[in-house]
């Protein structure tokens, strides 16, 4: 993955494996571990998080609080396997519970109808809580499952120009070929219009502001143990 990231002149690449509620999930000790592995690859800054699982209603995960202290960062998202979608009203206060945990720093794929959810709420939720709502380019494929993301990504991305909420573009890629490839996602952010100023991947620096540990990466502010090498 870091390989490709350098062959496309990526700059940084975060690695979010899904958490150990996932069926296909690595064991919940690489969590523990990461920071064994190396900051830096073929020129590419390397960032390892979690793609944790809400599980209920009031926005619990399925990442214990070591775990989340010694990951880079920490994508919070609804997955089937691991979350029964309940009303509007229970989804949507699943993910205001999971954007209060300190731990939390993006909101996953908050895009399909099978997870209706209110996204006014959301939205300004996420700017109170300083947390980044992701526009998925893998949810725009014709193979996605997830359902009527378009639609929804249209409803959430107009209340995020109204309110002036950052979302962060990512590629889900779950193979190297996909590595940054966010042509999907861009193409509809160029469609409506969206701003630029409020892409937070736009630049390390616009990242950095959301994410902790990236800021410090920048800094040059880690210890030898947070960059074990
Ligand atoms: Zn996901």
């Amino acid at each position: 993955m870091a390989r490709s990231a350098a062959e496309k002149g990526i700059a940084l690449l975060g690695i979010a494996d899904h958490g150990p509620g996932m069926p296909i999930a690595v064991p919940k000790n690489y969590f523990n571990n990461v920071r064994m592995l190396p900051r830096e690859l073929y020129g590419v800054k390397m960032m390892f998080g979690c793609e944790v699982n809400i599980l209920d209603y009031n926005g619990s995960i399925d990442l214990d609080e070591k775990a989340l202290g010694r990951i880079d960062y920490a994508v919070a998202s609804f997955h089937k396997p691991c979350f029964k979608a309940g009303t509007i009203a229970q989804n949507t206060q699943a993910y205001l519970g999971a954007m209060a945990n300190p731990y939390v720093q993006i909101i996953g794929h908050p895009d399909e109808s099978d997870f209706p959810v209110d996204y006014e709420v959301l939205v300004c939720a996420a700017k109170e809580h300083h947390v980044l709502l992701e526009v998925n380019s893998e949810s725009f494929h014709p193979r996605c499952a997830r359902k009527d993301c378009r639609n929804n990504y249209l409803r959430m991305l107009e209340l995020c120009k109204k309110h002036q909420v950052s979302i962060i573009v990512d590629s889900d890629a779950h193979c190297e070929v996909d590595v940054g490839n966010h042509s999907r996602a861009h193409e509809f952010l160029a469609e409506v219009d969206f701003p630029e100023r409020l892409i937070a991947n736009r630049s390390l620096e616009a990242a950095a502001e959301f994410i902790p540990f990236l800021k410090r990466m920048l800094a040059g502010e880690l210890t030898l143990m947070d960059a074990a090498i």
